[in-house]
């Protein structure tokens, strides 16, 4: 698309007010610390399915353990999953032994800048290769989270967009300056202002120029979009909750045969085997000696 002079003074004053906004009011979070693109790889992993606090909490003594990709590929993947402790969704602990493994073996134990050589190893999508551009070598590149993505379609669009809508609108903001520190100011917005349910548009700092404010009596342009955030299954009682019991009963050690029900909160047989087998198959346990384990422990 190409903007005319209005939308392009309107764009420019949105980086600018956006950026001032961030530097004075974005949250003091651990992996914003440091740029070497290792820790922004194992920080963006697991912030993708687990909440800022959490990652906050067990983010610095994961990195301490694994410090390059090296020490982590030197590891084994429980060794991985052990430290994964309290994140949840643990199949990316074994996800992210596979890239260490790779960046060893096909760039020296280094992280590449490229987003064709990110993209190429196992467990790194689009997202994260974008991040990793970003926040860790300030090249040109916008991650588009689902945050982001509220927040293009809200304020720059004010209409629904489609993912590569999405990206598109990402690519055009994006600054050649800073674009990490852009990408940083865009996601803020986004967790703590321009949140899903209530965007806080009185206190936004970039409400003059939002297209969905304009227009207030228009439907929410997330709620259409194709980032916006499904609602999850009830927790409790559910396979995932069973699953991660188990994980948690096995990052403690191995699990007998004839205590795996109790474990996982499962006293259907059927289901409690196809709960293991789906544990085996994500590369998160084995059977060894009539006990259920960690891979190789
Ligand atoms: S004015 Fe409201 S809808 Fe627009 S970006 Fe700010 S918080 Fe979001």
């Amino acid at each position: 698309m190409v903007a005319t002079d209005a939308e392009t003074a309107r764009r420019r004053r949105l980086r600018r007010r956006l950026r001032w906004w961030y530097r004075d009011a974005g949250r003091d979070l651990p992996w914003r610390h440091s740029r070497d693109p290792w820790a922004v790889l194992v920080s963006e992993t697991m912030l993708q399915q687990t909440q800022a606090a959490r990652v906050a909490a067990r983010y610095p003594a994961f990195l301490a353990r694994f410090p390059p990709p090296a020490a982590m590929a030197a590891a084994t993947p429980a060794d991985v999953v052990v430290e994964w402790a309290g994140l949840g969704y643990n199949r990316r602990a074994v996800s992210l032994h596979a890239t260490a493994t790779a960046l060893v073996e096909r760039h020296g134990g280094a992280v590449p800048r490229d987003v064709a050589a990110l993209t190429a190893l196992p467990g790194v999508g689009p997202y994260t290769a974008r991040a990793v551009r970003a926040f860790s070598f300030d090249a040109p590149a916008a991650p588009v989270d689902t945050n982001v993505a509220r927040v293009l379609a809200r304020l720059v669009a004010g209409a629904a967009c489609s993912r590569s809508q999405a990206q598109r609108l990402a690519d055009e903001l994006a600054p050649r300056y800073a674009p990490g520190e852009w990408a940083s100011a865009l996601m803020e917005l986004g967790a703590t202002v321009c949140t899903a349910r209530r965007p806080a548009c009185r206190s936004c700092p970039v409400v003059g120029d939002c297209a969905w404010a304009a227009t207030p009596s228009g439907d929410d342009p997330a709620a259409a979009s194709a980032h916006r955030a499904r609602p999850q299954a009830a927790f409790a009682g559910s396979d995932r909750q069973a699953r991660g019991r188990l994980v948690a009963a096995l990052q403690r050690g191995p699990v007998a045969q004839a205590r795996l029900a109790q474990a996982a909160g499962v006293a259907d047989t059927t289901r409690l085997e196809r709960l293991v087998a789906r544990l085996i198959a994500d590369g998160l346990a084995e059977r060894r000696d009539g006990e259920l384990r960690l891979p190789g422990r």
